[in-house]
């Protein structure tokens, strides 16, 4: 079975009459559950539940302290490329937005890496558009041999790949994916990858689980929040997770939020995900899926970072350049995938969570090689 088959159950189910029939009462009874089922997980995400965000946050904040203690990993993302065959129409990276296109080399890469190693960061992701007749799978490679020497724990948010490359991969040192799905609906997903190879939705769907089927140790999933109906965009996520987690015990799956942001695309989100909706599905998502992973990134501004940071988080990114080739030259000015809104450096990151009484936490994976 696989997720295309869970995924077939709520083809024709009915959202927006359910969330529209949640009661505060079937909300709050919800709440009470120790575990919850994915009927629980609808009422913790209907319009409903938002009498309950008090109740709903505290337990999540207990929930996280008692499965991850309080602490925060930190990772730092390097974008080695922006060229990209896709046409994402809400993406300035996008194949027919005439940006300046920059792909480093392995001489830059190892200046940038030189850069990021002095932060004391040692969890790095490397990001590309998805290229894959430029950025090829022997660019990745030894872009992740270089990178491997300096980083014990490395990450790819890149094209999606067969299990026979990402096992290739895991074994030059490389332990982490993040694919985002995007957006679930996929009459919607169908509008805004109008070409590429993107537009296939069923290689892109079952790519997380070809990286935990490939022994990954971290597998991180998402929905981009903005293009659908987010209610819906969560719940399918969020089932996304837990299939993942239940057939894979030996990866940490992990979420996240993405919400879009300003690009040079310039589009304009048709579903707004607001900071309360936002908190709501963070919590929502700990009280379902205890164990897994919540990553925020530097999308969010800082202020918004820190109030949520008790209540679920449990992966960061710190210190982010999204401009290629930025962290060495900080003279270029190739147009980001989207705009930083925490420009807080590594060092105010690690203090912010100090001051919290969070542990930063720099390194937690060495393989043994
Ligand atoms: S979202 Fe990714 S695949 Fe799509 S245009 Fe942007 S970089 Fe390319």
């Amino acid at each position: 079975m696989s997720f295309s088959d869970v995924l077939k159950k709520y083809e024709n189910f009915d959202f927006d009459n359910f969330f529209k029939n949640v009661s505060e009462e079937d909300a709050g009874s919800s709440l009470d559950k120790n575990k919850l089922s994915e009927t629980d997980l609808l009422n913790l995400l209907s319009p409903a539940a938002e009498s309950k965000l008090e109740k709903m946050a505290k337990r999540s904040h207990d929930m996280t302290v008692q499965y991850f203690g309080r602490t925060v990993s930190l990772y730092i993302p390097l974008y080695i490329s922006n060229y990209c065959s896709n046409g994402c129409i809400y993406c300035g990276f996008c194949a027919s937005n005439k940006i300046s296109r920059k792909m480093l080399t392995l001489d830059e890469i190892e200046k940038e890496a030189e850069i990021l190693k002095q932060t004391g960061i040692k969890h790095v992701l490397v990001l590309t558009g998805e290229a894959e007749n430029i950025t090829s799978f022997d660019y990745i490679r030894s872009t992740l041999i270089l990178l491997a020497k300096s980083f014990p724990s490395i990450s790819i948010e890149v094209f999606p790949m067969s299990v026979e490359q990402y096992s290739e991969l895991k074994a030059i040192g490389v332990d982490g994916l993040t694919v985002y799905q995007e957006v679930y609906d996929r009459d919607i997903y169908a509008k805004v990858h109008p070409y590429g190879r993107k537009r296939d939705y069923e290689w892109r769907l079952e790519c997380p689980e070809r990286g935990a089927k490939a022994g990954f140790r971290l597998v991180n999933i998402g929905a981009l929040y903005g293009l659908a109906d987010v209610r819906k965009e969560a719940f399918i996520n969020a089932l996304h997770a837990k299939y993942l987690d239940d057939k894979y015990p030996d990866t940490e799956i992990a979420v996240s939020f993405p919400r879009i942001n300003s690009s040079e695309g310039g589009y304009i989100p048709s579903h707004r995900l607001s900071d309360k909706t936002f908190v709501q599905f963070l919590t929502a998502f700990r009280l379902f899926l205890p164990r897994v992973g919540i990553n925020v990134s530097t999308r969010e501004n800082a202020e918004f970072r820190d109030n949520i940071l008790t209540l679920g988080i449990t992966r960061m990114s710190a210190g982010s350049n999204t401009a290629v080739g930025g962290y060495s030259d900080d003279s270029i000015n190739n147009v980001p995938q989207f705009d930083i809104s925490d420009s807080r450096n590594v060092t105010e990151t690690i203090e912010m969570l100090k001051r919290s009484g969070y542990q930063p936490i720099l390194k937690d994976w060495e393989l043994i090689k």
